[in-house]
């Protein structure tokens, strides 16, 4: 019900880029680790740019986000309800990665601490500014280790134009569980490849058109049939086996040797 005919996706290249890890943030090994119990999504937005909950929208993170995670021992607290996230102001229609770090500083209020690793993501009203020019073919970024995840609505609305309701939700879920996958460490941002499947020519990809890393989701005909094999599947993991498997390793790693 959730998958879409359509998938204008532009899913965005950015997971290894951006700022030195916050001190707070864990590795990707302290993450996947036994030490980690609780991993928290702390979800802000600025009016008229909110994320989608209805639907059952986030049904699909939270999917691919336990699948990822499967026999890790995580708890997610992941919220899927408007009145669980925080509206904020945030005026500005561009923002820079500078930017971005000032507005989670401004208003990131979860810290990762103890057995709890947290992960900030911020709904604007704008679009990415990549230091030369602003973005509308940017849906969202993860700023390196940072934890931190932005999604700029207006293109996502502007992608989804047209569609049917879920293609937008599909849409936006599918934007924040790529981001989530390079903010985790996929693909070799933290999480070594178990087997050959980097797309190191264009970051931390992954090299299966059909998984949710590819970087060629970025353009509409390929995330099209990303789309469609979904559809066809049925399938609510976006993640193709190569990554799962990434996962698996970092799991047993940090479970061997913490
Ligand atoms: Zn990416
Ligand atoms: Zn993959």
């Amino acid at each position: 019900m959730r998958t879409p005919h359509l998938l204008l996706a532009l899913l965005v290249v950015l997971g290894a880029c951006g700022d030195d890890a916050a001190p707070s943030q864990p590795s990707a090994r302290t993450l996947f680790g036994p030490t980690i119990r609780r991993v928290v999504l702390e979800v802000d937005y600025v009016r008229g740019a909110e994320p989608y909950t209805d639907m059952s929208a986030w049904e699909l993170f939270t999917a691919n986000a336990n699948r990822l995670f499967q026999g890790a021992g995580k708890t997610f607290e992941v919220p899927t309800a408007l009145g669980q996230m925080e509206a904020i102001t945030e005026a500005g229609t561009e923002f820079t990665t500078a930017q971005l770090l000032a507005v989670a500083d401004a208003h990131r209020q979860r810290r990762s601490a103890g057995d709890t690793a947290t992960f900030y993501l911020v709904w604007l009203n704008g679009y990415y500014h990549d230091g030369t020019r602003r973005r509308t073919d940017v849906l969202g970024v993860s700023l390196g280790t940072t934890g931190i995840i932005a999604v700029f609505k207006p293109v996502v609305t502007a992608t989804a134009q047209g569609s049917l309701p879920y293609v937008a939700r599909f849409l936006e879920q599918s934007t924040i569980i790529h981001e989530f996958g390079h903010a985790v460490g996929l693909v070799n941002n933290g999480v070594p490849p178990a087997s050959a499947h980097h797309d190191s020519a264009h970051g931390a990809h992954c090299t299966n058109e059909a998984c949710v890393m590819n970087h060629s989701n970025e353009g509409a005909a390929a995330a099209r049939m990303f789309a469609l094999r979904y559809m066809s599947t049925r399938n609510p993991v976006l993640f193709d086996q190569a990554c799962l498997d990434d996962a698996a390793a970092m799991v047993a790693t940090a479970r061997s040797a913490p």
